[in-house]
């Protein structure tokens, strides 16, 4: 659809990483853009950017950004996490890269920076009007009409019925106004986990205090701590525990209790953060949730993208990737739709079967990350894929690779990725080095399972 023949200007609702995204898109394709966003301006007031302090940006963000002239900047000031470093409760750190080599790994990036950013260079095309502090309670899903409060002043008023874009993230005002639209069904799953963000600052100089190009992870079994790096040579740690149990957020309820926990459980990290008590107790608990929703779109009056349409867990690190690659396949779209109606319902066609596989994933990859990481027969497998990666470059192929450095669909890279699995774990069947792996038969198995998938798709 040209822009310039229609002269319109459009909503978006939510100035978060999503919504700033799509503005930078379709003011490039000539709209005008008016962004409603319920928070102040995070450039003029300090202000918690949300829900972690950094992220993992990989393959699919990148891209993203690259369509617009914006990944060289993002990436100057990301920090390229290689591989996994994990922390047993006891003994040394075990290394594992996360791809075939180096020039395979995620990014580490500061949500704050990367939203202001990206809300700059929306801006800066002139045809973006941000406006700060506004609430959307309500949208007609029939006309487009939205009732919106100035939390300023309180004031309550309608704007006309312009094309709405709810990208207002896994609460979103404008999903709930799709319940008006016939046949419309949604599930909201929340986990039984909490998280926490704590942090690790840097040493003397600006030092990182612990190997600064990956992940840390501290698994142990039913919880885990991580840790990001930051560009300031800190790290932010987030403690996933269970809201209520044994060991829980509940369980854990005096300092005495909570020192005891840490030392016992991650004592190399406990060591480096000075203010443990203060922090746990002052900062909130975060919670997390899945939701799957149809249709997305309420003829072509409203649509919702990102978390507002797939909210996932982040155990895959993909929430802002998967929102960033329906950014991707809407600009694709817009090229070949003739009305924002069918525009919309491609849109959902295309992409909510990928996020509905990366939001299956990324629970999935919550119990291989709490759980399996200090098991040695994970690591084994691991060690295993790795070789197979290697030798059979571009017809052997994991799970992780395709999501974290393909733009390969999720559903396909779910559904590969489960005969990649099956194949690895035969092959690491009796195995104690996987450098002893039996490449032949390795071949002979890529060749009858993976292979011919790969051709029928
Ligand atoms: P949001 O970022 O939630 O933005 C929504 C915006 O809408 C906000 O600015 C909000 O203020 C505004 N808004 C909400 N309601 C209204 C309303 N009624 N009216 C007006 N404005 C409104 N993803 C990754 O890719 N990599 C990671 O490493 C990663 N780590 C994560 C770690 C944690 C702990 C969590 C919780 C999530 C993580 N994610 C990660 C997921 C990622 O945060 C989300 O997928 C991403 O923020 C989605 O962007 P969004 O713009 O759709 O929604």
């Amino acid at each position: 659809m040209r822009a310039t023949e229609h002269n319109e200007t459009v909503t978006i609702v939510g100035a978060g990483l999503v919504g700033s995204l799509l503005a930078v898109e379709l003011a490039r394709q000539g709209y005008s853009v008016e962004v409603l966003e319920r928070r102040p301006d995070m450039r003029r007031e300090v202000i918690d950017a949300g829900r972690s302090i950094n992220l993992a940006i990989s393959t699919r963000g990148l891209y993203a950004l690259r369509q617009q002239g914006l990944e060289e900047e993002a990436l100057r000031h990301a920090i390229p996490m290689r591989g996994r470093m994990i922390h047993p409760p006891k003994g040394s750190l075990v290394y594992q890269p996360y791809g075939k080599d180096d020039s395979q790994h995620i990014n580490s990036l500061s949500r704050a920076w990367l939203n202001k950013f990206l809300m700059s260079a929306a801006e800066e095309s002139g045809r973006v009007r941000f406006r700060y502090r506004q609430r959307v309670t309500h949208l007609d899903a029939k006309t487009g009409v939205l009732t919106v409060v100035d939390e300023a002043t309180g004031e309550e008023r309608r704007e006309e019925g312009r094309v709405v874009f709810g990208t207002d993230g896994s609460g979103s005002a404008v999903r709930q106004a799709l319940e008006q639209v016939q046949g419309f069904e949604s599930t909201q799953e929340q986990l039984g986990h909490g998280y926490k963000e704590l942090t690790i600052p840097a040493g003397p100089g600006g030092a990182f205090q612990m190997e600064k190009h990956a992940l840390h992870i501290w698994p142990r079994g039913t919880y885990m701590l991580i840790a990001l790096p930051n560009e300031d040579g800190s790290f932010t740690c987030t403690l996933f525990l269970p809201w209520k149990g044994p060991v829980s957020f509940e369980s854990l309820d005096t300092p005495a209790r909570l020192e005891a926990f840490f030392e016992e459980q991650f004592a190399d990290a406990k060591a480096l953060i000075p203010d443990l008590t203060e922090a746990f107790f002052a900062r909130p608990t975060g919670s997390m949730v899945t939701v799957k929703c149809a249709p997305w779109h309420a003829g072509g009056k409203a649509v919702v993208l990102g978390d507002a349409a797939h909210a996932i867990v982040p155990f895959f690190g993909q929430g802002m990737n998967c929102g960033f690659e329906d950014v991707t396949v809407f600009n694709r779209l817009l090229a070949e739709h003739g009305s924002w109606e069918s525009l919309f319902g491609a849109l959902e066609k295309l992409r909510k079967t990928n996020s509905d596989a990366i939001a299956d994933m990324a629970v999935e990859n919550f119990i291989e990350m709490r759980d399996s990481t200090g098991n040695p027969r994970f690591l084994l497998e691991k060690a295993v894929e790795k070789v197979l990666l290697n030798a059979f470059p571009g017809t052997f192929v994991s799970r992780y690779s395709m999501v974290s450095f393909s733009r390969v669909p999720y559903r396909l890279a779910y559904e590969v990725g489960a005969i990649a699995g099956g194949i690895v774990s035969e092959l690491s069947e009796g195995l104690t080095r996987a450098e002893d792996v039996d490449l032949e038969r390795a071949g002979r198995l890529i060749q009858e399972r993976l292979v011919p998938f790969m051709k029928e798709h």
